[in-house]
């Protein structure tokens, strides 16, 4: 498979809900990069931190040779400048989640590189099925892992907004990195917590399937949390593989790597972009 046959469309919808005065999600997409942060600290803070974390990542834009060490630095810097937000006397400081994925091509093969840090999350649907391939970085779900909570407890827990990683805490954050081969037909969905408090996987995954179109999807889903409550911010983006050349099995493919250290046996190329669309398609 080569780079100019992997064809991707994409929609996207942010909305501050029904409780929040202020947006402070963020998210880009287009030109192989589908990321969101939730930004969070008083005083506006927190809209600036997800700006911030996202323009500090838009050089991926257009890379195909993406070194996941590339992204490491870039991440690296995110936080840096996340940290460096003044949030004033007494102020709680700024952080923000960051999730997504980035197309990176290794032997012509087209990846998607995934990213984590935090409570959003990154969801990838394929042959009608929907997993979430990113992990919370929250004490819920910790809670839940420990078998102390279910997931549906989880959604209604009151700490269900404390993360344990975020960009701009005081430890450098490690993100989890995870590569999948990219398969004709694959639905990403990447989003926030606002999202996925207010309706359950199952109800997701039915509204993707039920709205090929993925800025209709994007839209419905956001539409739905809104009516659900809205307790807080939404961003939805979904991205669909709509030409993927000789596309493959996954399962012939090489296997779902755990989270961990991805392959570096890639070089970064391409010049820097930063702009920002709803929808969209592209030969990345
Ligand atoms: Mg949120």
């Amino acid at each position: 498979m080569t780079a100019g046959e992997l064809v991707l469309s994409w929609g996207a919808v942010t909305h501050e809900g029904r409780r929040r005065r202020v947006n402070e999600d963020c998210y880009l997409a287009g030109d192989g990069v589908f990321l969101v942060a939730d930004g969070m600290g008083g005083h506006d803070a927190g809209e600036v931190a997800s700006a911030l974390a996202l323009e500090a990542l838009s050089p991926l834009r257009g890379v195909t040779q993406v070194d996941p060490d590339v992204v490491v630095g870039l991440v690296a810097t995110a936080q840096a400048r996340v940290r460096g937000i003044d949030t004033g006397p007494g102020g709680r400081g700024a952080g923000t989640t960051l999730t997504g994925a980035v197309v990176a091509y290794q032997d012509e093969v087209p990846y998607w590189l995934f990213v984590n840090v935090g409570d959003s999350r990154t969801y990838l649907m394929s042959g009608g099925t929907l997993d979430q391939v990113s992990v919370d970085h929250s004490e819920v779900q910790q809670l839940v892992d420990a078998g102390l909570l279910t997931e549906q407890e989880a959604r209604r827990h009151p700490r269900r907004n404390v993360v344990t990683r975020a960009l701009g805490a005081d430890d450098t954050p490690a993100p989890d990195f995870r590569y999948v081969p990219v398969v004709l037909d694959d639905r990403l969905l990447v989003c926030s917590d606002g999202l996925t408090v207010e309706l359950t996987d199952e109800r997701i995954a039915q509204v993707l399937l039920d709205h090929p179109d993925p800025q209709q999807a994007a839209g419905r889903l956001v539409d739905e949390a809104i009516a659900a409550g809205g307790r807080d911010n939404i961003t939805v983006v979904v991205v669909d593989v709509t030409g993927a050349g000789d596309a493959r099995d996954r399962s012939a493919t090489s296997p779902r790597e755990a989270w961990g250290e991805p392959d570096e046996d890639t070089v970064p190329s391409g010049a820097p972009a930063w702009g920002a669309s709803t929808s969209g398609q592209e030969d990345a």
